[in-house]
């Protein structure tokens, strides 16, 4: 746990999807201005790190020495030091290795990222060790320890759960061996696999790197092909996938119950403050209001019999519309977009979105078309002391690009507020499902613009279909993961789940709940085995639950009372994260995290969409 203490760069899963279109890549791209940010060459970023040793140093005289609330006010502000002089350097480093991957800046920043790891390791336990009346007597004899309040109580809370230094010490240093080496056998499994090529007119495509290029394929036989032989694949080595992720499962119980827990996801959600027996009845709940997902399959398959004449099979979900060429949206034009989206986000928002995108402005590293060797993805950066910046790998102009741009823009601008609002380090980072959600928002908003300005009625649709597609049924895409894993972790626990046909039932199970296509189409069972964050990244899926219910929950306020909502959405955003996500979003929009009514607000405004569709439909 510890979060607050961690220096790990919070990523953020924006995932890259492949464009339809190539793009010219002659386009004029935006470039960050590193030197006018960060520092002046590579080799002032080497010489400015004496000030980050000088700050790791102090940080370390306080070692065993926290004994006074002098101390221990010390202690934290060098801490709070250290990470915005680090922040800087990391940003730095992140945004040329993103640039370049042989840049010799990748292994700077992850070599940096250990030292300072090690350097600052010894802060958090030696809080958790303090007794508490001792630590309400330094809390009173030092006034500097109020604004701490929260930070001292996050990394007390895990108290229950600690172990005696020497076994977490033994534990820290076997980590790779006990919970580590799941993932690295799934990529090593994952790379044995020939998947190969799908043969089309325009040449060969890569059925696992250009798959989402061949799902959006016009030709079902393509996209059929495609898919058949990507699942085929995952499942001609289903028995060594079942391994790792069994032993995935084992091991995070494993650790979760030497930490006095009672398995694995109550240790993961209690760490992002929910509560283990809400969020298990919120997937169940969820998946039994899985029907609004099937409805909008199930209009996508009337409008696809409409105007192929033929029946939609699950790999024709992402089949283009026909005669309907996407709109390609050249980078130059992409400012003045996002200028007249986000106006309806009040003026301050409006304007810290332009200054993030002005081509003068040196804050965004956006390249149409990518490059060899450059990061696909997007992600953002900013800390109290370093301006935020925007990184989009590879822009094509499609409206999945410039929802990307909505997404991690909306992260550099909400990181750029918190700092202008002087946020200490220790609450510019909480739960990933919160931070999320205001990026998610952005996106419904993007997609409802265009909606609204989109001269052609079927593009109109087309956006619409957008914003249900990728952020409005975000939150039970996530819960069918969510769901899957949770009741993964419980069958294994209960020795339920045992080998590859157990997983393959138990994803027919959860699925069906969700999507008709499971029930028939044998090839879905192995889907357990295509999710690699399930073992990359165990039990992360339940932020898209609650970040996309809380950005559907926003996008009702906004429509409903634009006035009432955007003050008081602008001062959460500014507010950074000095306490729990429920109290914070209790207090400054009433909305209650843990109350039914969460859901089943969101329910209705998907309905209403929904409704929308289907009427477009018949037109
Ligand atoms: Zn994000």
């Amino acid at each position: 746990m510890l979060a607050k203490l961690s220096l790990i760069f919070p990523f953020c899963l924006a995932i890259h999807v492949t464009a339809m279109n190539a793009q010219t890549a002659s386009e004029t791209p935006l470039s960050a201005d590193l030197a006018r940010y960060y520092f002046g060459s590579p080799e002032a970023e080497i010489t400015a790190r004496t000030d980050l040793d000088s700050a790791l140093k102090r940080l370390g005289n306080f070692r065993g020495q926290i004994n006074t609330g002098q101390h221990l006010l010390g202690a934290l502000e060098s801490y709070e030091q250290s990470l915005e002089l680090y922040r800087r350097h990391e940003s730095y480093l992140h945004l040329r290795c993103s640039e370049d991957r042989k840049d010799p800046a990748c292994d700077a920043n992850a070599k940096l990222g250990s030292e300072v790891n090690a350097a600052t390791a010894f802060l958090s336990p030696e809080i958790l060790l303090i007794p508490e009346a001792q630590l309400h007597g330094f809390q009173s004899a030092e006034a500097g320890l109020k604004p701490y309040q929260f930070a001292l109580e996050d990394i007390r809370r895990d108290s229950p759960h600690t172990l005696p230094g020497t076994e977490q010490a033994f534990l820290d240093r076997l980590q790779p061996e006990i919970a580590d080496w799941q993932y690295d056998l799934y990529e090593q499994i994952l790379a044995g696999i020939p998947f190969g090529t799908v043969e089309t007119p325009a040449g060969s495509l890569d059925i696992v790197r250009q798959r989402n290029l061949l799902a959006s394929h016009a030709d079902p036989r393509i996209r059929e092909e495609a898919f058949r032989r990507r699942l085929d694949g995952f499942a001609s080595r289903r028995d060594l996938f079942a391994f790792a992720l069994l032993r995935t499962v084992r091991a995070q119980d494993a650790l979760a119950q030497l930490h006095n827990y009672p398995d694995a996801p109550a240790r993961k959600y209690i760490s992002m403050y929910l509560k283990p027996e809400q969020t298990r009845a919120l997937l169940t709940s969820m998946a039994e209001h899985g029907d609004v997902v099937k409805r909008f399959e199930r209009i996508r398959a009337d409008e696809y019999q409409l105007s192929n004449h033929a029946q939609l099979r699950v790999w024709d979900l992402a089949a283009p519309q026909k005669d309907l060429p996407l709109p390609i949206t050249p980078l130059t034009d992409a400012p003045s977009i996002f200028h007249q989206a986000f106006a309806g986000l009040g003026i301050e928002y409006q304007k810290a979105f332009d200054a993030l995108l002005d081509p003068l402005g040196g804050r965004a590293d956006i390249l149409p078309g990518g490059a060899p060797n450059r990061y696909a993805g997007g992600f953002s950066t900013g800390f109290a002391g370093s301006a935020s910046m925007l990184f989009v790998g590879r822009y094509d102009g499609t409206f999945k690009d410039l929802s990307v741009i909505a997404h991690e823009g909306g992260h550099a601008a909400h990181r750029g507020f918190m700092s202008a609002n002087g946020v200490k380090p220790l609450y510019a980072s909480g739960p990933s499902f919160l931070f999320e959600s205001f990026a998610a928002f952005n996106e419904l908003v993007l997609a409802d613009y265009l909606a609204e300005h989109a001269a052609d009625p079927r593009l109109k649709r087309y956006y619409l279909e957008q914003w249900m597609r990728i952020k409005g049924l975000d939150a039970f895409y996530g819960a069918q993961d969510a769901l899957l894993e949770q009741q993964l972790y419980e069958g294994v626990s209960k020795g339920d789940v045992r080998g590859p046909d157990d997983l393959d039932k138990l994803t027919l199970r959860v699925d069906s709940q969700f999507s008709p296509f499971p029930a028939i189409t044998g090839e879905l069972r192995n889907r357990w085995a295509t999710l690699s964050l399930l073992y990359e990244d165990p039990l992360y899926n339940i932020n898209y639950v609650y970040g996309g219910l809380l950005a559907l929950k926003y996008y009702q306020l906004y429509a409903a009372d634009r006035e009432h909502f955007l003050p008081r959405y602008m001062a959460l955003l500014k507010n950074g994260f000095d306490a729990p996500p429920a109290v914070l979003l209790r207090q400054y929009l009433n909305i209650d995290l843990f109350d039914d009514s969460l859901l089943k607000d969101d329910l209705v405004l998907l309905n209403r969409r929904l409704d929308q569709l289907e009427a477009g439909a018949s037109n």
